[in-house]
């Protein structure tokens, strides 16, 4: 089963992915959370390009790709679990949670490091969210998270299988948590105490910093309890919410042009406005 997996991994990622975003973006228009205040044409076409351009990259630039990388590590017995000759089940298990775990620590470094921040501001500069900003995000910044995916994946000597199911899993849940999608209060409650949802991970998308530096999480929740980084709900509501960067308002981010550019112009850092009070 691990052999037949890992021989079709292109087809099962891309099926995986295809089928998650019709399905989120059928849902989330039928139960919107919120009303959108700008239109789909450009912003899913800017969204989706920026997919297709940065997964192309990666094809190009790094053909070997985590599950490349963690089938070599399997056949020359490289990397933590290999030389410990761990147990499948256990090598899997801790291979899934330390990837999850590197991808929540790696977000929080993208926010805090100048440089990094240019990329991934990319991401939140969306004034919108909804499934595509799942997929929003600029090619280095992909490619990035790429090579430092890899090495983890080296050097815990992850299986193969574990590494796709964490690519396909990862990939679905960013597509579920930005979506615009209301699944109740009662479901969403339950559903947190597990995963990511898209009420937890909007509140990670608000203009107010305070808010945006919270709820890293992608695929499991338990990271930013565990870390400090969870933040309930936002101060102004999920409805009232405003969403992005105060500094690039829209229409300019629904722009493939200034989508790709934006990491190389002006400041890392510029000066935020002050916090607004909660009003009750
Ligand atoms: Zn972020
Ligand atoms: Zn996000």
């Amino acid at each position: 089963m691990p052999d037949f997996i890992s021989m079709h991994e292109p087809e099962i990622r891309l099926a995986a992915f295809a089928g998650v975003l019709v399905l989120m973006a059928v849902l989330e228009a039928a139960l919107p959370r919120r009303m959108a205040g700008v239109t789909r044409g450009w912003r899913w076409l800017t969204n989706l390009s920026l997919a297709a351009i940065g997964t192309l990259l990666l094809r190009l630039g790094m053909p070997l790709l985590a599950t490349g990388v963690a089938l070599e590590a399997e056949r020359r017995g490289f990397g933590l679990f290999h030389q410990l000759e761990a147990p499948y089940a256990l090598a899997f298990l801790l291979s899934f949670l330390a990837l999850d775990l590197l991808v929540y620590g790696q977000h929080v470094l993208f926010h805090k490091v100048g440089f990094l921040w240019r990329l991934h501001r990319v991401h939140h500069a969306d004034t919108h969210v909804d499934v595509t900003t799942g997929i929003r995000f600029h090619p280095v910044e992909i490619l990035m998270s790429m090579g430092i995916k890899m090495a983890a994946v080296a050097l815990l000597g992850a299986p193969a299988a574990a590494v796709i199911l964490f690519e396909v899993v990862l990939n679905a849940a960013a597509m579920f948590n930005h979506s615009n999608l209301r699944i109740g209060e009662k479901a969403d409650r339950i559903l947190r105490l597990f995963i990511v949802t898209p009420d937890m991970h909007r509140v990670h998308h608000s203009v107010y910093h305070d808010e945006h530096d919270m709820n890293y999480g992608f695929s499991l929740s338990l990271w930013d309890r565990l870390f400090g980084t969870w933040r309930a709900e936002p101060r102004d509501g999920h409805i009232a919410m405003k969403l992005g960067l105060d500094e690039y308002p829209a229409p300019q981010p629904e722009g493939l042009g200034w989508s790709l550019i934006n990491p190389f112009a002006g400041t890392a850092f510029p000066p935020q406005p002050k916090r607004r009070e909660r009003m009750t």
